[in-house]
């Protein structure tokens, strides 16, 4: 696979969880990897638990650039990865402000809360047009539906413009990841989204 052309990093939000499901934890490791081989450096909330950690691990162990960005009092809990170049910051805050600022584009993987209030953020970003740095979700066995169908909510109800609906990509496999990324970088910033509904 060839690296996109103005794609060097990719931030990558994800759960923390070690108790996942395997198939998740095994497809954060096969996005990793996939990574590697494309020359893309991988940014994350640094760590080695969870699908975080799995996709660090295979990015680092395939040759991989990987940064990770973690905040000073969750160094213990999320299990600081010695291997990988880690930048230590004070609060949540300065984590999902550096990692957007490190990355050109956005994948989500299955998460919880916290992967959740990362999207979210960066989705209300998008909204007020503060950037137009792709995202792309893998949608696993449907994972994302129920988040998607609540977005969608919103729009039924005109609190959100329909045209936010057209600001990410879901794809329902792994190796469609960096072609979705790839081709969202080509038309980024066409879709303009109304500050008022
Ligand atoms: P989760 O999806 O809940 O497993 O969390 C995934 C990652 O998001 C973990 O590294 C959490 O530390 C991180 N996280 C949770 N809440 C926040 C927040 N408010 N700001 C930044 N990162 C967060």
């Amino acid at each position: 696979m060839t690296k996109p052309p103005a794609i060097d990093s990719v931030c990558v939000y994800c759960g923390s969880s070690n108790a996942a499901d395997p198939a998740f934890l095994k497809v954060a490791a096969d996005f990793g990897a996939l990574l590697a081989a494309s020359g893309v450096r991988l940014v994350y909330g640094g760590g080695q638990v969870g699908l975080m950690g799995a996709c660090a691990r295979a990015a680092h162990e395939t040759g991989g650039r990987v940064l990770g960005v973690i905040p000073r009092f969750l160094m213990r809990r999320e299990v600081i990865y010695e291997a990988v170049e880690t930048r230590v910051v004070e609060t949540m805050h300065e984590r999902k402000l550096l990692m957007f600022e490190e990355a050109d584009a956005f994948v989500v993987l299955p998460g919880g809360v916290g992967t959740l209030e990362e999207v979210i953020e960066l989705m209300s970003w998008r909204r007020l047009s503060l950037h137009t740095k792709p995202i792309v979700f893998l949608n696993q066995d449907g994972y994302w539906e129920p988040f998607f169908a609540l977005i969608r909510h919103t729009v039924d109800h005109r609190l959100t413009p329909v045209e936010f609906l057209d600001c990410w990509r879901s794809v329902d496999r792994v190796e469609d990841i960096l072609p979705a990324v790839e081709a969202m970088t080509g038309e980024a910033g066409t879709t303009i989204v109304p500050l008022v509904t």
